[in-house]
């Protein structure tokens, strides 16, 4: 240890902190948190509170008799991933299809995130799809959820997908029909629905997760999810307002991306708030602001997608002198490039120990302004004690907001810290047990997250049955099989937009619009050669499997090392699995090279890989 601490004062004589302290205090951060249940405390209570998901507070129920259709292409989920494959299909000339969805309107996340303060964290002229097209102009660099909303409905109109679409429907099976060579669409409503393609788009973050916390279902009082939000209990709106809650003792249980952004507004509106925090997040200066409209109205053809890929290249790494977004995300990226820099060197110099290391020191300096940061804005020095996070920048999720640290500087407003038990005790009756203390409240507000690590089957909720009667999860049991993350042996004419085995992005709606273009493309093909069936080759799917684990290189792939060591979270699955295993690793070289190698696919125009007839 002493010749460790050497040799990383000799490397950076001048840092002002001790690099192996904190590697040791985030060790021991982590291990406080490590369960041995891991996913598992998740699942018992997913079972039990299943109505949590289906229940929709923006809309009532829409009755209407069971379909019986048979259309080109079903596609299922109208979030950004179904509203791209709609909209790539329409600029494609396929118009016979239809998407199948659960709200009652566009939007996905963004139809059921509408919880006070919801704001996406990617920079919007980044994340809002089509802005040239549309020709919209966000108002701020980073949209509130009713902006997101609104273009969501905007695209559907654009491309004239509302008569494409069949709201408040959930599929609940998806089976090959070998005999009439389509796919039968069952849904809850008792639909009978042909489709010759199915594009299955049901998104990463669709199932609300509640804590399995004794004594969950025995409390008396109010609770909801923040993907359910309650206004009706509340009163307000996004923009806060919550006047109903000011003679209510509120509990908020979870301090996650979600918890960041509305709990200032509870914290202004609630008689009473506890806010019980397993593990602090990281919440870094939001800096929104205005649209700059010269700025913008300048902008030259194609600028998005310029733009997009930027993000994506300073992200990994690959581009450290031009970063056009330059905020949070890129912040330690841009970090390293100093650090590079100032060695009169750049990365392609180094050795990969010492690229790490640099990366290391460029990540605890980044947190320990993180740090510092709430000292600034927490005047409670208990609180800000305990709002302190102790990880690696990416460990889990990084957030953003300029209003949530002050907060528990408030008299209304208690931090109950609940890491040393791992979580919440128990729920009671009345209220929420932590560290032997009932705190009795009026009503809980679960801000407890999605889940995103689970199995994909648990997560879509139906099966999907190919060719042979095989079920689609079956076929992935031992880790995702597919060409390209789109298609997979046994299931002709099916493809999924996703995150599996494919180019990763924080930026999801661009990955899923890259994806859109191409399965879009696949099937217009099919179409316009007069075959009937697609289906990838196992020799095409097996190579493409081979290529993802060799690419995912060391013990674990996935980013085994660097998770192995963080605190659990849904990034490492609750701190059991270091990395996604080297099978289900995205493909390594990122989302900008894994677009150009589906655009020299499209190009070769011979549907390599895969089987028509
Ligand atoms: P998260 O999964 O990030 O957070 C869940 C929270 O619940 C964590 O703080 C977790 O603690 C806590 N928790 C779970 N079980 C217990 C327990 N037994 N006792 C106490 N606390 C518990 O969910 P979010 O809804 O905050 O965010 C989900 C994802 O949605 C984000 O990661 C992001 O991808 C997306 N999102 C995106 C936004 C955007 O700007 N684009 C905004 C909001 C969300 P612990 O950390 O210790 O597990």
């Amino acid at each position: 240890m002493a010749n460790e601490r050497e040799r990383l004062h000799n490397m950076f004589p001048d840092l002002d902190f001790d690099p192996q302290a904190l590697r040791d205090k985030y060790r021991e951060e982590r291990d406080k948190r490590l369960r041995e249940d891991g996913e598992a405390q998740y699942f018992e209570a997913a079972e039990e509170f299943a109505h949590y998901a289906d229940h929709d507070p923006y809309a009532t129920p829409d009755e209407r008799e069971p379909m019986d259709i048979t259309i080109d292409v079903a596609v299922i989920g109208g979030g950004f991933s179904g509203l791209m494959a709609a909209a790539r299909l329409k600029g494609r000339g396929v118009t016979d299809f239809k998407v199948f969805e659960s709200g009652a309107d566009f939007g996905g996340t963004w139809y059921w995130n509408r919880y006070p303060g919801a704001q996406c964290d990617i920079e919007s002229y980044c994340y809002l799809p089509l802005l040239e097209e549309t020709g919209f102009m966000p108002k701020e660099k980073y949209s509130f959820a009713p902006e997101i909303f609104e273009h969501t409905k905007r695209i559907g109109n654009y491309f004239d997908l509302y008569n494409n679409t069949i709201f408040q429907t959930r599929v609940t099976e998806l089976r090959w029909l070998s005999d009439k060579k389509m796919w039968q669409i069952s849904t809850h409503r008792g639909d009978s629905i042909l489709a010759q393609f199915v594009i299955q788009a049901t998104g990463p973050a669709n199932r609300p997760k509640l804590p399995g916390i004794p004594g969950i279902s025995d409390y008396q009082g109010h609770t909801f999810h923040t993907s359910r939000w309650d206004y009706e209990y509340t009163g307000g709106d996004h923009n806060g307002g919550l006047e109903n809650l000011a003679d209510k003792r509120v509990a908020v249980i979870g301090t996650g991306a979600t918890a960041i952004q509305c709990v200032p507004f509870l914290g202004d509106c609630a008689k009473q708030l506890y806010v019980f925090q397993r593990t602090p997040s990281s919440v870094d200066l939001r800096g929104n602001k205005p649209t700059d409209q010269t700025w913008y109205e300048n902008l030259e053809p194609g600028w998005q997608r310029e733009r997009r890929e930027n993000f994506a290249a300073v992200l990994l790494g690959q581009n450290l002198t031009n970063d056009l977004v330059a905020d949070g995300w890129t912040d330690i990226v841009r970090r390293l490039g100093v650090s590079l820099r100032s060695r009169g060197s750049d990365a392609g110099d180094l050795d990969r120990e010492e690229m790490m290391l640099r990366s290391e020191i460029a990540d605890f300096e980044k947190m320990n302004e993180i740090r510092a940061r709430v000292d600034h804005d927490c005047s409670n020095e208990e609180a800000a004690e305990k709002l302190k996070p102790w990880y690696r920048q990416f460990c889990k999720r990084p957030t953003f907001n300029d209003e949530y640290l002050a907060t528990f500087s408030r008299s209304n407003v208690e931090l109950v810290d609940v890491s040393e038990a791992k979580g919440v005790e128990r729920i009671s009756e009345k209220g929420v047990v932590a560290n032997g203390v009932e705190y009795e409240v009026d009503c809980i507000i679960y801000a407890t997250g999605f889940e995103i690590s689970s199995t994909p089957h648990r997560r879509v909720d139906f099966d999907t049955i190919g060719r042979n009667g095989q079920s689609l999860y079956d076929h992935w049991a031992q880790g995702y099989r597919t060409l390209h993350g789109l298609c997979s042996h046994g299931f002709p004419n099916w493809f999924t937009i996703g995150i599996n085995q494919n180019g990763l992005s924080p930026n999801m709606t661009s990955m899923f619009d890259d994806q859109a273009v191409h399965v879009s493309y696949i099937i217009d093909e099919v179409k316009k050669r007069g075959s009937h069936i697609a289906e990838v080759t196992a020799e095409a799917e097996q190579q493409w499997v081979d290529h993802i684990v060799k690419m995912a290189g060391g013990a674990g792939g996935g980013g085994g090392g660097f998770q192995r060591d963080c605190t659990p979270g849904y990034y490492n699955r609750e701190g059991q699995n270091f990395g996604l295993g080297k099978q289900n690793s995205p493909y390594a070289k990122g989302i900008n090279a894994f677009n150009r190698l589906l655009k020299q696919w499209r190009d070769q125009d011979d549907l390599e890989g895969m089987k028509l007839s």
